[in-house]
């Protein structure tokens, strides 16, 4: 088979075009499981569980995670993911008034907004999973019961991301959170882990 010129500059437009789009999966994957522990970090490291509303409703059930990490099994996948869903509603319809919305934030949120289903999956024993969750999981797609375990040790301050295997080793490598907490802290925001209401949780 003879290739032509034209040939050979459609195989590379349909090769750059996959390359694109994978690269563009890679970076939703990645941001969506950055969300996940910024969110998580925040929770951890500067909530306070008598705040007025999200107190209640995010940073005690947070500490309670900490200190009963199977708990929340008992939750339907609806409590599990409803804050984050609304939230990542309100940023989108926010996005979109200033027509900020894309595509491409709408999956990210989207699948953000999953991480505590993801999250949920690896508090469950392999039996409660199944044959494909498994698979994702030892393939670092659904994060690991191994990779999460790292983050249930005190002082719960490693592996905040929620989603992948991915992201965690690469953030403790360069001590990403230490960094962010010590940079916080030049400017006075010191992190609430010694709060008596923690519990050290
Ligand atoms: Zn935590
Ligand atoms: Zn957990």
């Amino acid at each position: 088979m003879v290739i032509t010129q034209k040939n050979k500059l459609s195989m590379i437009t349909s090769l750059t075009i996959v390359a694109l789009f994978l690269l563009k999966v890679v970076i939703i994957i990645f941001s969506a499981d950055f969300i996940s522990g910024l969110v998580h970090w925040w929770e951890d490291a500067y909530g306070n569980p008598n705040w007025k509303f999200i107190g209640k409703s995010i940073v005690h059930p947070n500490i309670e995670h900490h200190r009963y990490p199977r708990k929340f099994l008992q939750n339907t996948f609806l409590d599990r993911v409803k804050i984050s869903f609304l939230t990542g509603l309100i940023i989108c319809s926010v996005s979109a008034f200033f027509n900020l919305f894309t595509l491409e934030m709408g999956i990210t949120l989207f699948y953000a907004a999953l991480a505590n289903q993801v999250h949920a999956m690896a508090h469950r024993t392999d039996k409660e999973n199944g044959k494909m969750i498994m698979w994702m999981q030892k393939i670092g797609l659904m994060q690991s019961r191994k990779m999460h375990g790292y983050h249930h040790q005190s002082p719960y301050n490693v592996n905040y991301c929620i989603l992948t295997n991915y992201l965690n080793p690469i953030l403790n490598l360069c001590k990403f959170w230490n960094v962010l907490e010590l940079a916080l802290s030049q400017i006075g925001i010191k992190h609430n882990r010694n709060h008596p209401d923690r519990n050290g949780y």
